[in-house]
Parts: C-alpha cells; structure tokens; sequence
C-alpha cells in the first residue's frame, strides 16, 4: 500500500464503500455505472480468494487490493482479468508481490503488444483519466496458463477462467463459479451500455464479432443465475440476450442497407439514429459508429 495523493473529482475512481455481496462469499465492487470502471469481482475460497479486475492505474488498484485484503483476511489473493483494457487491469501494479498474478497466455501477450499503445490512447482521453494512469506500470503475470479452461479449487468453491480467443480483443477471459452459477463477462458483455467494438482500422482492428456472439450463445448455455457485466448493473441471463440482440441487429441492418446500395458515410449517418432509437435508455451511443463500420468491413 502506498500513501498516494487523491485523485481529482473526474478521475474514474473505484467504490472504497464495503462492496456488494452477491451469495455467501462472491462480492462485487459495483462500477455505479461510472464510464471507465468496471465491476470487480471478489470471489472466496476456505484456502485462497479471487480478485476479478483491478480498475485503471495504481490508485484504483490500491483501493481494490485493500477491499479483497479486509475480505481474505491472512488467505492468499489471487488475480485475474477478464481481459488488457486499461480500465480493467492497468491497476495490477498495487497487487504485485502481494497477490498471485495470473492471466491467459492471450492476454499477457496482448498486453505487452498492444498495453503500451492503450496506455497513451487513455492518456489522451482527458485530465480525470490522465490522473488515474499517473504512475502507472505494466506489470507481467506472475503466470499464464493455455488452453480454453483452466479451473483453480479455492477450497469448497472452484471457479473456471474461459478463454475462447479473439473477440472483444484477442483473449478475454470470462469467470464462472458452476456450483452459484454466477458469471463475470468482463467486456463481453455490458448491461444498458452500448457494446464497446475497439475498432480502428487499419492501425488497430483486433476485433471478431463473430466469434464474439457464438461465445453470448454459449454462456446462455451455462444458464447463469447471475450475470455480472463488465460494465453496468449486476443482473441475469438477460444481459447476455440483450448484447447478443444488439450484435444481430446491427449486422442485419448493415447487411439491409448495404444491399440497398448504401455505402460509407451514408451508412453510418443512416443506421446510427436508428440503433441508438431502439435502445434509449443504453449509454455511450459513441460506439455505435465503430459497430456499423466493423459490420460494413470499414
Ligand atoms: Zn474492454
């Protein structure tokens, strides 16, 4: 823990409140629907307890670390992200040599190629998220695993780490606790937020939709009792419908107009008003643009 000044009103700052609990022992520290925060998860085992995300840069990670800290009392912590956004784990730093670091083997390797990048594009977002970042250091997990399943036992509650490769980015991982039946989507999902597509051809189009709504068909498989999205309120089954809806509806309507002979510009003048219609109560319409121009191949 450190002794590092506050961070500025605007900054996107982690809850320090005592964080929600969902069942015995699976907690979360809500993003209060705050852009830039995600929801974090924290996940109790007899033997060990499970960080899910840490928050942008190293103020937010001490916030986190001394939430799960107070929780697991002299239990080991172990980390993991849902995947390398900045929000979700550029805040790992606070928990370096005082929690196990662990990733997929997707995702240490796209932070080392692509963090550096994401870290000056944040830093240009604004003075609050600037200030988040100050002092920020990429750190590497302590260790990686491979493959689509990796199941860790944190005594009477194993939880399961998903990967299926590119998608949000090239390897987002979900958490699933099978015996609660709860889900943490990291960005796969968001609950009344228009779905985030970091798409920005030609210099950064690490991106595959498609896989991306066969994976929102396979976690309504799991039939989770609780969703928790990486962004937005903490809900069920729904959440993933209503992204998976989203995904369908904008490549059908792409496809429409596309056929119909609308091309570049038009396409995103025409679709845009009428996505963001049938969803007025969803935030951050921003990217909708990138989701038409992803679908258009633009
Ligand atoms: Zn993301």
């Amino acid at each position: 823990m450190s002794d590092r000044s506050p961070m500025p009103p605007d900054a996107p700052a982690v809850s320090a409140a005592p964080p929600r609990t969902l069942v015995p022992g699976v907690h979360v520290i809500e993003d209060r629907r705050i852009p830039l925060v995600p929801n974090i998860g924290i996940v109790e085992g007899r033997d060990a307890v499970l960080v899910v995300d840490c928050g942008m840069g190293p103020v937010n990670g001490d916030t986190v670390l001394a939430s799960a800290r107070k929780i697991a009392g002299d239990r080991p912590l172990i980390l993991t992200l849902t995947h390398f956004h900045p929000e979700h784990g550029f805040g790992a730093q606070a928990f370096k040599g005082h929690a196990h670091i662990f990733y997929n083997a997707g995702q240490r390797d796209e932070l080392v190629s692509r963090g550096p990048g994401y870290l000056d594009m944040f830093r240009s977002f604004g003075p609050g998220v600037s200030a988040a970042l100050d002092g920020v250091e990429i750190v590497m997990p302590d260790a990686v695993y491979d493959g689509p399943l990796h199941r860790i036992d944190l005594g009477g509650r194993v939880v399961e780490l998903r990967t299926w490769g590119l998608a949000h980015t090239a390897a987002d991982q979900i958490v699933w606790l099978p015996a609660d039946r709860i889900l943490f989507t990291g960005d796969l999902a968001e609950e009344r937020i228009f779905p985030i597509f970091p798409w920005f051809p030609p210099d950064d189009a690490v991106l595959d939709a498609a896989r991306w709504r066969s994976i929102l068909t396979d976690l309504q498989v799991l039939d989770p009792a609780i969703v928790v999205p990486g962004h937005g309120s903490v809900g069920g089954a729904e959440i993933l419908r209503a992204v998976a809806g989203y995904m369908d509806e904008v490549a059908q309507l792409v496809r429409d107009a596309t056929s119909a002979g609308v091309a570049g510009t038009d396409l995103v003048a025409r679709l845009a008003p009428v996505i963001r219609a049938a969803h007025p109560d969803w935030e951050a319409p921003e990217w909708i643009d990138f989701a038409i121009r992803y679908y258009a191949g633009q």
